[in-house]
């Protein structure tokens, strides 16, 4: 810990641009007594309205407002029919719910090495892409797509599906276009660290018709609803089995007016982001992620790739200690291996092929024998254990004074030099 005051505000960046439009949106709801997405006596539609607003900005068809970004990974692997026989491919850099989607689905999670954009490599996807292979989740991982043009296409040419994970990168485009407007479907979450945010919430898009409904289906009690909002047991095809994942009108309230100011929270992280990097340029041993447009990054994290491990924990310690850190809560100036669950090897429940059940599926169902010797221990994907061994990460929120961009570029020089 620091003995300096911290230069740097907490992050959780959609909540410094909470203000008259998230209170009055909460009131509307409130004083209507209509908190349920789907019938109320004077129902205002936030959820609603939300999805619409949502769906234009990516160009897409359809949207589905949830109750977490968890939720919405589960409701992807649902709506495409993952199951036991299938695998899917992700990147070794993710989060925890991402192999819990697939896993919970009964499917077989299989790790893609990233390239140094910190995103799935291209090239080890194509070498992973076996005759089980049903689906790629591509995550866009710490603000900014990697090479997902090429990810597209390679998923086209295999007939595989692609899902977009944008939860740490909403807002973020790829040449112009948004992410979340790539893949077959995409979702978001608006957890407290994203950048924008109710706390807790999450997103499903698509333009498909079927997986739409699909997917309607299975945020809810397994059925679609009528116009009237109750359940409509009419159409057999769509007897499935719901998660109880529905958002409610409060959560939609705040994020119907976050949405309207994600591109100002994702312009003014952007802006403090690369003023910073523009500072740190020439900072010897160090090379930065590499961002393929940087016009398109969100800009929530600034990631630095040293020559070696020891000048990278030296660089992180000697950072701290000149008061590179934010408060006592905050994660912040860290070493990746300290990157918790967003790295393979630190989840557990993979790496030891835990089962919520007595059974042990889907590790030991016989339609998953296909991947009986698959590992998840380090040293599975080289590229990933070499960077994260050797890189560090800053937060970035979007109220980084110019002020506190110099200190801090100044006391990576002054390290560096020491
Ligand atoms: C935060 C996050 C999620 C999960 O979102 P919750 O809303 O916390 O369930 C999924 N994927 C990635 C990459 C995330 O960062």
């Amino acid at each position: 810990m620091s003995d300096q005051t911290p230069l740097i505000p907490y992050e959780w960046p959609g909540t410094y641009y909470f203000g008259e439009e998230e209170y009055a949106a909460v009131k509307d709801v409130l004083d209507s007594r209509s908190l349920f997405r789907f019938y109320g006596p004077n129902l205002q539609e936030y959820a609603k309205r939300l999805e619409k607003d949502f769906a234009t900005r990516l160009g897409r068809k359809y949207a589905l407002a949830v109750n977490s970004g968890t939720a919405a990974l589960g409701i992807a692997m649902g709506a495409i029919g993952v199951g036991p026989g299938d695998e899917v491919l992700l990147p070794g850099y993710l989060w925890v719910s991402c192999v819990a989607a697939v896993v919970r689905a009964g499917a077989i999670p299989r790790l893609v090495d990233i390239d140094d954009t910190f995103c799935m490599d291209p090239e080890d996807l194509k070498r992973k892409i076996g005759p089980h292979t049903r689906a790629v989740l591509l995550v866009h991982m710490s603000g900014a797509p990697g090479a997902v043009d090429k990810i597209a296409q390679i998923c086209r040419e295999n007939k595989l599906f692609l899902v977009e994970d944008c939860a740490q990168a909403n807002g973020a485009s790829f040449h112009g276009k948004p992410v979340g407007s790539f893949g077959d479907m995409a979702i978001f979450s608006f957890q407290l660290n994203k950048n924008m945010t109710a706390g807790e919430g999450g997103m499903v898009v698509c333009d498909d018709l079927k997986l739409n409904r699909r997917a309607w289906a299975f945020h809810d009690l397994g059925y679609p609803r009528t116009d009237e909002g109750r359940l409509d047991v009419s159409d057999p095809e769509f007897h499935l089995w719901g998660q109880g994942a529905r958002c409610s009108e409060l959560s939609a309230a705040v994020l119907y007016a976050q949405h309207k100011k994600l591109g100002r929270i994702t312009g003014d992280m952007r802006r403090a982001k690369w003023a910073l990097r523009a500072k740190l340029e020439g900072i010897p041993d160090m090379k930065f992620r590499r961002i393929i447009d940087p016009a398109g990054d969100s800009g929530p994290f600034l990631i630095m790739t040293w020559k070696d491990r020891e000048t990278c924990l030296g660089m992180v310690e000697k950072t701290r200690a000149a008061g590179v850190v934010t408060g006592p809560i905050g994660v912040n100036n860290i070493p990746m291996t300290n990157w918790g669950m967003h790295i393979y090897y630190n989840n557990g429940s993979l790496v030891g092929k835990t089962s919520n059940s007595a059974a042990g599926r889907p590790w030991n169902d016989p339609l998953n024998a296909f991947a009986s010797g698959y590992s998840y221990a380090k040293g599975t994907l080289p590229v990933l254990d070499d960077l994260i061994w050797r890189s560090s990460m800053l937060s970035i929120p979007p109220v980084l004074s110019d002020e506190a961009i110099g200190k801090i570029a100044a006391a990576f020089h002054a390290a560096a030099k020491a």
